[in-house]
């Protein structure tokens, strides 16, 4: 799964095939319709989440204590999944 996370508001938004912007507008981000390649704008992190390791931390969410942990991590600059475009349209 991949996420931005903006550097300016600190938020952090999901991608979709339509496209998100963050809270202040400065970074979007979009799935291509392969839903695995996408393109980012703007001040945008790409960020990635280890979809196996999360589906199996829901799975084994605990009552109480210390959560489930899974892998999160920032995607590289350079990535032939991510591509970085101008920014197509504003919030
Ligand atoms: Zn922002």
């Amino acid at each position: 799964m991949k996420l931005i996370l903006c550097p300016m508001c600190e938020d952090v938004v999901k991608l979709n095939l339509s496209g998100r912007f963050c809270d202040c507008g400065q970074s979007w981000g979009r799935y291509m319709d392969d839903g695995i390649n996408a393109e980012i704008a703007g001040d945008a992190i790409p960020i990635g989440f280890a979809n196996s390791e999360l589906r199996t931390a829901l799975t084994n969410r605990p009552r109480s204590g210390m959560g489930c942990t899974f892998s999160a991590f920032v995607i590289p600059e350079i990535c032939d999944t991510v591509r970085v475009i101008r920014l197509p349209f504003s919030k």
